[in-house]
């Protein structure tokens, strides 16, 4: 396909502005994607804020957005089982596919990643177009919107979450954070079959989000220390915690909220990269301390649980603005922090 598209790039903190590049071709191996709908993820927003995330620093203009669901426009050579017109979701990390990490399966791990929206990796798709290997592109069922395929992105997160923890059936857990990741941590805990989960945030309407996707408590950490309260339980504590803020403070918290033998994980990504962990209380009750980067293998999954109704992904969604008003959208998104809980762009 010949033409131009437009694309919202970021030139430095709180700077994004329109530009129009050429209409990728796809090459072998590639689909070209029309966007329809583009999650806006929290890493979006610390870019367009700071300008930067921890360590990455972008040397240039870069485009941002890396939650994408489409429809394949064109395919390129050597592709085989997609055609135009398909609905997909896309799985916005490109790994070389050869190293020891990706040979092992565990590709999320890849050094030679090629993820949307990092600085000298790929752009990311606040753009109307895009190509993308098809091997990390995945048909959606009739019943999945691509609004729900954009979304499958931070729901891979709570996916691999839920399985670095083990967790199963009759356990308790803890859910640091009610942002989209806590909230899609929360919903796959609850497909799991766990019902004892309590969610902790300082927004009222992340709570009763929570709650309705699955949560049997949530608590206002202004109003509850959730320290306390876990001392009443069983044991002192729960089985599973699941820190999800990417804050200091819940980090430090997270192993004092466990039961003896019990596990916490770290989901969410500090901005500072030193920061100081209980380890007291970690050691004192055996205490199993995970961290997760990203996700591996679990698309399909993912998209296949959406798709049987047991994940009611599309309900965490508050907010949608055309993609027109993305660079209105992304401010009004890092400005009202406590009014939107996920917000999407539609094309
Ligand atoms: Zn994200
Ligand atoms: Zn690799």
């Amino acid at each position: 396909m010949e033409g131009k598209m437009k694309v919202a790039v970021m030139t430095g903190a709180r700077q994004m502005e329109w530009t129009e590049k050429d209409i990728p071709k796809p090459g072998k191996g590639e689909l070209l994607v029309k966007l329809e709908y583009v999650g806006v993820c929290g890493s979006d927003l610390h870019f367009y804020e700071a300008g930067r995330l921890g360590n990455w620093v972008p040397d240039g203009p870069l485009v941002l957005g890396h939650e994408p669901g489409g429809v394949v426009e064109e395919v390129g050579p050597e592709v085989t089982g997609f055609k135009k017109g398909d609905r997909i979701a896309i799985e916005p990390g490109v790994p070389c596919g050869t190293c020891d990490m990706c040979r092992k399966g565990l590709y999320n791990l890849c050094p030679d990643m090629s993820f949307m929206a990092i600085p000298n990796e790929r752009d990311g798709v606040f753009s109307e177009y895009c190509v993308h290997p098809a091997n990390m592109c995945f048909k959606l069922p009739d019943n999945v919107d691509t609004m729900e395929g954009a979304l499958i992105e931070p729901l891979a997160v709570g996916f691999h979450a839920a399985k670095v923890a083990e967790a199963e059936i009759g356990q308790s857990a803890v859910v640091l954070g009610c942002g989209c990741i806590g909230l899609v941590t929360i919903m796959v805990l609850k497909a799991r079959g766990i019902e004892e989960i309590y969610a902790v945030d300082m927004i009222g309407k992340r709570l009763e989000k929570a709650k309705e996707v699955g949560a049997k408590e949530a608590f206002n950490a202004k109003d509850v220390n959730i320290e306390e309260f876990v001392r009443t339980l069983p044991g002192g504590g729960v089985d599973l915690v699941f820190e999800t803020a990417g804050a200091e403070f819940t980090t430090r918290q997270s192993a004092k909220l466990i039961k003896n033998g019990g596990r916490v994980v770290l989901v969410g990504m500090c901005a500072e990269p030193e920061i100081v962990v209980d380890i007291g209380s970690l050691s004192a009750k055996e205490g199993d301390l995970k961290t997760i980067f990203r996700y591996r293998n679990l698309y399909p999954a993912a998209i296949k649980a959406v798709s049987e109704g047991t994940i009611p992904l599309k309900s965490i969604v508050s907010h949608i603005f055309e993609f027109k008003d993305v660079i209105e959208g992304v401010a009004y998104n890092v400005d009202n922090k406590s009014d939107v809980i996920k917000a999407v762009v539609k094309y």
